[in-house]
């Protein structure tokens, strides 16, 4: 069997890497969630002031954007961490305001170069799935499998609310539909690489899809592909 790249991009919240990680563990391919590449720079320009509801200081990220070093690790139950500089940040990254300032980092040139740098040499060997937004048109144009996955945007809102309130935050849910709308507009209309489906993408909309049934879907692209 021949090893791929499977790149699988879409909107935000719309079960991307659950996807990608199940995809992973049942090909023993490695998953890379590049959202949390994003976040943990997100994070990091936050953590340092260089961030704020009014301004983003370039200069500042700029001049230390080759020193965020990033690395995924698996726990002891196999799940992918994110590692920030050596500290694990998985759960730091999760918050909406990380969310929001990841979507807003994202629209710099610089930060994307870097990031996608270093996502192109993950993928050197292939056997690799990949998640994000522009994996499928500028990280890997060449994937041999690409995924557009998308959602309406309240199914996606009510998802990611329901993902947050198990994991004990609490939060209204119209703040978590005007992120999801905000993270949506500023991914399709930035300069930088913005969100679009790849012409050789294959289209997959899961507002009404079981989760079994998009697995099994993606499970015959995948056979397909590799044979
Ligand atoms: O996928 P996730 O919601 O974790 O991504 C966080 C933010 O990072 C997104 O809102 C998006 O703006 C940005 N992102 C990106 N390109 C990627 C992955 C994420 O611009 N490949």
């Amino acid at each position: 069997m021949k090893k791929i790249i499977v790149a699988i991009d879409g909107f935000s919240s719309c079960g991307k890497s659950t996807m990608a990680k199940k995809l992973a563990q049942e090909t023993g391919y490695i998953y890379v969630d590049t959202g949390a590449m994003y976040r943990a720079v997100s994070l990091f320009c936050i953590r340092n002031n260089w961030m704020t509801d009014t301004n983003i200081d370039q200069e500042s990220i700029k001049k230390n954007i080759e020193s965020i070093h990033l690395e995924f690790k698996q726990n002891n139950i196999g799940k992918t961490e994110i590692f920030l500089n050596g500290e694990n940040v998985e759960n730091e990254i999760r918050t909406l305001e990380v969310a929001n300032g990841a979507s807003r980092i994202s629209t710099l040139g610089f930060v994307r170069r870097e990031l996608v740098r270093q996502q192109q040499l993950m993928g050197i060997e292939k056997g690799i799935v990949m998640d994000g937004r522009d994996i499928g048109t500028v990280v890997f144009p060449e994937a041999e499998l690409k995924i557009f996955l998308t959602a309406s945007p309240e199914i996606r809102a009510k998802r990611r609310y329901d993902e947050l309130k198990v994991q004990g935050t609490n939060i209204k849910f119209e703040d978590v539909f005007e992120n999801v709308k905000e993270r949506d507009e500023r991914d399709q209309n930035r300069v930088e690489s913005p969100l679009r489906k790849a012409d050789d993408a294959i289209i997959i909309d899961n507002s009404s899809l079981s989760p079994e049934d998009q697995q099994t879907l993606l499970m015959n692209l995948f056979v397909q592909k590799t044979a």
